[in-house]
């Protein structure tokens, strides 16, 4: 099965609500699609999201990387040699984390399809069944309790609430959710690099001292502020996860040899696919350190082989926030991974799973 070409499309899903964090507020999800083409007449399809401030990449960077850099570099290359494969998209160019994460995620959809098996088996096997948690957006205490409690009747049992605006006023957000929650939930927050770490050991210990039990904070401080959050864990007994300080296999090695964070967030779109995110749940595994597995506000496909990967290495994946498919009004994707509130089912399909994708606008050359 071998590569012949590779195009673009663009998936367009508007949210159910809002989707706020300390960093931005938007209303739809926006996938650029990439359809990777084979002699076999298979199509592998990859996908990822427009985040500027988070990895630097946006759509037009996306197409353009791969178009340009990458593709000329991987025509002709077999699925089977898979390793090479990746080494070579990998290698390719320096960053553009989103590009090679989309175009690794069509890559192993093939690779599935060319064994015809389901990409979480190819990986090592799992249950085909997850849980997730569900984002609470920043916004005025009554609107987090109220948007906490809607969660709660959904079915969710896991909360991640986004904070991060006004350290005061976060604090209150906390206090009020966790009280109306009354036990019924976990809570998550995720701060999104919006306290400093003084800021933060205030804050988990003004909480600890209400009585709010949390699960986790994630990403308290920026993203560049390895000593804070060094300084943060070893200071606060609520675990301490890094998020946008941890992107690469190296990084994740270096914050764990010094008590820098207590869990890791593994996101596809940060580590630049799946070669390197098994690195960093295998590596995590080794120092007995527990990951997430997360998604950037991004539809259904590039979330499916996040959740493809979250089975296969279940045991050091242990937090699952792949919520995003499931903040749109539907689902465009059809065959693939099920996406329903806080369940989420892989099909037995091969690869992704996925059978057709509604609503797909090619895009073809300016962008
Ligand atoms: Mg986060």
């Amino acid at each position: 099965m071998k590569i012949t070409n590779i195009r673009f499309g663009k998936l367009s899903v508007p949210l159910i609500t809002p989707f706020k964090t300390a960093l931005r507020s938007v209303s739809s999800i926006e996938d650029i699609v990439v359809l990777v083409e084979t002699d076999s007449g298979e199509i592998g399809y990859g996908a990822a999201p427009s985040t500027p401030v988070i990895t630097g990449d946006t759509h037009g960077s996306i197409m353009h990387a791969i178009d340009r850099v990458i593709k000329p570099q991987i025509i002709g290359m077999d699925i089977a040699d898979l390793n090479q494969l990746t080494q070579r998209i990998q290698g390719s160019m320096v960053a553009n984390y989103s590009a090679k994460a989309a175009l690794e995620i069509a890559i192993y959809d093939l690779w599935g399809k060319l064994y015809k098996a389901p990409l979480y088996k190819m990986l090592g096997g799992g249950s085909p069944q997850l849980e997730t948690d569900i984002t609470i957006s920043v916004d005025d205490i009554d609107k987090m309790v109220a948007d906490s409690l809607l969660a709660l009747e959904q079915g969710f049992s896991i909360l991640k609430i986004k904070i991060g605006k006004d350290i005061h006023a976060d604090i209150e957000r906390v206090k009020a959710i966790y009280q109306a929650v009354n036990g019924a939930a976990q809570i998550r927050l995720d701060v999104n690099q919006g306290w400093t770490a003084k800021q933060t050991v205030f804050a988990a210990k003004a909480l600890d001292n209400a009585g709010v039990q949390l699960e986790l904070i994630e990403q308290p401080v920026k993203s560049h502020d390895i000593d804070g959050m060094r300084y943060v864990t070893q200071r606060v007994s609520t675990p301490i996860m890094a998020d946008e300080s941890a992107f690469s296999p190296k990084q994740v090695i270096e914050l764990i040899q010094t008590g820098a964070a207590d869990i890791i967030n593994i996101k596809l779109m940060k580590t630049a696919g799946l070669s390197n995110a098994i690195k960093i749940a295998d590596i995590a595994a080794l120092y007995d350190v527990e990951c997430m597995i997360g998604c950037m506000l991004e539809g259904s496909i590039g979330v499916a082989a996040a959740a493809h990967l979250a089975a296969a290495r279940a045991s050091v994946i242990c937090k699952i926030d792949l919520d995003g498919p499931a903040l749109g009004q539907y689902d465009p994707v059809q065959g693939g991974v099920e996406f329903n509130l806080a369940s989420i089912s892989l099909s037995g399909g091969a690869g992704l799973g996925i059978q057709s994708i509604k609503g797909l606008q090619e895009i073809n050359g300016e962008w």
